[in-house]
């Protein structure tokens, strides 16, 4: 018996696990992807000789998917994970101060270090605890976020020093432009349900490295290769076509592509590709990286913690990934990302400095800034997103931006990947049954 042969369109997380998956169940697998390097969104480059990502990416302990896929590449030791939750707070005019995880049963667990929290008065403490216990209750909200927290009593103070630092970055958008149904599944999936599942991680290695060791093993990755057509006849599809040549060698097709390039393969039909409606309801929204090298003599700045958040500041966070290496992270950064560099660069030096004493002495000895004006999708507050199946029996699509239940996140990445493959497992299952044994377990195991 023959293995499926699988074409995975776009080596970001969701196509590498899409891939991953199919190269489980026994599937030949090969990927096509239009970068020189795997990882997509993912991924790091080098500026002035140093190896950076493109982004600060942080994973949360609740994102089980995510590192369900980093463990199977061997690479769980490249994450640093907080053994409890525990953020160090920064604001202007105020000493440090921390919110972390008491050994309580959710959501009691933020709550001796909330009450010391000193960035909120008791009477707004009390509405943000009263907003929590509705979001863990709220199974159906309407609207978007902003509303909802004005809704349920929550003052401009309360959107400053608590729910903005937690929900725009995990968002990627202003909170009056993600929906309800968005926000509150953060508040429910990472701060009431577990005390553990808050628990914030970052690699301590590249993030190209990632993709890297999903890429390996693939039956073969061709970078540098833009899919630019998929041939179909309305019910399935029947070849590729890169600029150079045309593949009708594949069974099936996994397209892991951001929404408006999934549309420009679908020559026949760019208003409805592969059936799919409600493409043009997808807005981006940019994040903003500011990457500054200081001199310090020893020690860190941000201490062991190694990240903090900002109140107040458009730097909504900083990690110190080396000693002295600073990264900021601008997320919905708006104009933000149309600025020049050495702006950019002084900007967030400023805003550093007016927090870290340790830094009001010195200038960073580089600065250099990473911007992506398209860093993730945000639907239209309403929208449905789509699923994995399209109109053809053989094509299906993955993304952060389908129907995961997730925010456009490496979480939601990897979970589109697994549910692409599910559903090409299924269909090679249920319609040919020609599958392989271990295709029809990930069928129904996934
Ligand atoms: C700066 C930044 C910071 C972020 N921070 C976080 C974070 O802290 N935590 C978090 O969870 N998420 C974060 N994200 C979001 C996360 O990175 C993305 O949601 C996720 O990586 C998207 O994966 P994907 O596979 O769905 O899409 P992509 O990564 O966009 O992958 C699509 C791939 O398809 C390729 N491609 C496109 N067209 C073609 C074509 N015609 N032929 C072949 N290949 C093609 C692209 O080059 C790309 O490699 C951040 C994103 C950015 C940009």
């Amino acid at each position: 018996m023959t293995a499926q042969r699988v074409a995975v369109v776009g080596a970001g997380l969701a196509g590498l696990s899409a891939a991953l998956e199919l190269k489980r169940a026994g599937a030949h697998v090969e990927v096509f992807e239009r970068m020189r390097m795997p990882g997509g969104k993912a991924t790091s480059f080098i500026v002035d000789g140093v190896e950076v990502d493109n982004g600060q990416h942080v994973t949360l302990a609740c994102c089980t998917d995510l590192t369900a896929f980093i463990d199977t590449l061997g690479m769980s030791h490249t994450v640093r994970m907080q053994p409890r939750f525990e953020v160090t707070v920064l604001a202007r005019g105020h000493a440090p101060s921390r919110l972390r995880a008491a050994r309580l049963p959710a959501p009691l667990h933020l709550m001796p270090s909330f009450l010391r929290y000193p960035h909120l008065t008791l009477r707004d403490k009390l509405r943000v605890s009263r907003a929590l216990v509705a979001a863990r209750r709220d199974r159906a909200p309407q609207g978007d976020m902003a509303t909802w927290l004005a809704k349920h009593g929550q003052s401009a103070a309360a959107r400053t020093a608590f729910w903005d630092p937690f929900l725009v970055p995990a968002l990627n958008a202003p909170l009056d432009e993600s929906s309800a149904v968005d926000g509150l599944f953060v508040i429910r999936t990472a701060f009431v349900s577990d005390r553990r599942a808050a628990r914030i991680g970052y690699t301590t290695v590249p993030l190209v490295r990632i993709a890297e060791a999903a890429a390996a093993r693939v039956d073969a990755l061709h970078l540098r290769t833009a899919v630019i057509d998929v041939e179909h006849d309305g019910r399935r599809a029947s070849a590729l076509r890169t600029e150079s040549q045309a593949r009708p060698d594949f069974d099936a097709y996994v397209l892991a592509l951001p929404p408006q390039r999934l549309r420009a393969l679908d020559a026949a039909q760019p208003q409805r590709p592969f059936g799919i409606d409600g493409l043009d309801a997808f807005r981006t929204q940019p994040i903003v990286d500011v990457h500054l090298w200081y001199p310090v003599a020893r020690g860190r700045v941000l201490g062991a913690a190694g990240f903090a958040a900002l109140l107040g500041s458009p730097v909504q966070w900083v990690f110190e990934k080396a000693p002295g290496y600073l990264c900021c992270s601008l997320s919905a950064a708006g104009d933000a990302v149309r600025l020049p560099e050495s702006e950019l660069v002084a900007r967030c030096h400023a805003e550093l400095a007016a927090v870290l004493p340790a830094l009001q002495t010195v200038e960073p000895k580089r600065g250099a800034a990473t911007r992506d004006p398209d860093a993730t999708f945000v639907p239209a507050p309403g929208l449905r997103r789509p699923g994995p199946r399209t109109a053809l029996g053989n094509v299906v699509i993955a993304g952060a931006w389908t129907d995961t239940g997730w925010p456009a996140t490496m979480e939601s990445a990897v979970r589109s990947g697994r549910a692409a493959a599910r559903a090409v497992l299924d269909t090679a299952a249920t319609g040919s049954g020609s599958t392989t044994a271990a295709a029809q377990e990930l069928a129904h195991a996934v």
